[in-house]
């Protein structure tokens, strides 16, 4: 179904990023991919599929190595069909007490590279399919972006802010074929999630499951964990003809946390 398309994916070394990389290459989509950490072993996977893969290592808290990597991309496949903005970490503090740095580092990458990137992407992608526009922008958003949690103030407020890129950026492509939209996971075992579990595991003298039941309960009906798989499944629907006309939402698969 994507043959002949580029999808660029921040933050695809790890976790949801390298889920979503994986769906959109086995409907063969030629991928860039992003983040730190290994990444000998997201290339040959995603390349063992059939596709052409690249990677560039672009911090997503500096602009210029943004455009680096956009224009890297740009060299490499010609264009960027669909752009998924996922890279992201987490801090936990209350405000009073939450380290002025983090707050920076976590509003640039988890928010400012979504629309740098964007910026940046979407000139190719208003003037494909001979003007008329094609492409796909999926902003990995979390349920934070949509309601709120203790501790996790520049988190909520960075995700809260990709939702309302979203919307704009889909309102101002919205005669075109260029779509922009949100997924807004719920808790997916993943490292930043498993640094969580360690911490609550940690703080109550308990074990790795009694944590990941407890951090669980709290908030997910469902008592389960979203997987990349899922999400991945979704980027896809996004991609799909059947997304042509999906603009601006923000899309939960949260176990039902935010119906409550
Ligand atoms: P992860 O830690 O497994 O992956 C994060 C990825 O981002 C890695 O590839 C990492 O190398 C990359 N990254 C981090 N900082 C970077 C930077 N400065 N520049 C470039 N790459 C950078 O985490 P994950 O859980 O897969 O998170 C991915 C996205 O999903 C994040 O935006 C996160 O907020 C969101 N999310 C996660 C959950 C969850 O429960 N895990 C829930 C909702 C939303």
């Amino acid at each position: 179904m994507l043959t002949g398309k580029t999808a660029l994916v921040t933050g695809s070394t790890s976790g949801i990023g390298l889920g979503i990389a994986r769906a959109l290459a086995a409907q063969g989509a030629n991928i860039v991919l992003n983040g730190f950490g290994d990444v000998d072993g997201p290339k040959a996977e995603i390349a063992a599929l059939g596709v052409k893969v690249a990677y560039h290592a672009a911090d997503m808290s500096k602009p210029a190595e943004i455009a680096d990597m956009m224009a890297y991309a740009a060299a490499q496949f010609g264009r960027v069909d669909i752009l998924v903005n996922n890279a992201g970490i987490q801090h936990v503090a209350r405000i009073e007490n939450f380290p002025i740095e983090k707050w920076d580092a976590i509003i640039a990458i988890n928010m400012s590279s979504a629309f740098h990137a964007t910026r940046l992407a979407l000139p190719a992608m208003q003037a494909a399919n001979g003007g008329k526009g094609w492409g796909r922008i999926i902003n990995v958003a979390s349920v934070h972006g949509l309601v709120g949690s203790a501790e996790k103030s520049a988190y909520v407020a960075a995700k809260h802010g990709i939702v309302g890129l979203t919307k704009v950026t889909a309102l101002e492509n919205a005669t075109s074929g260029v779509t922009c939209n949100a997924i807004c996971p719920g808790w997916v075992l993943t490292p930043l999630v498993q640094k969580q579990v360690d911490a609550r595991a940690a703080a109550g003298g308990i074990s790795n499951e009694a944590a990941t039941a407890q951090l669980l309960g709290e908030k997910e009906p469902s008592l389960q964990f979203t997987t990349p798989e899922e999400l991945g499944a979704l980027a896809v629907f996004f991609c799909s003809p059947a997304g042509n006309n999906v603009r601006g939402v923000a899309w939960n698969m949260d176990g039902g946390w935010t119906a409550q």
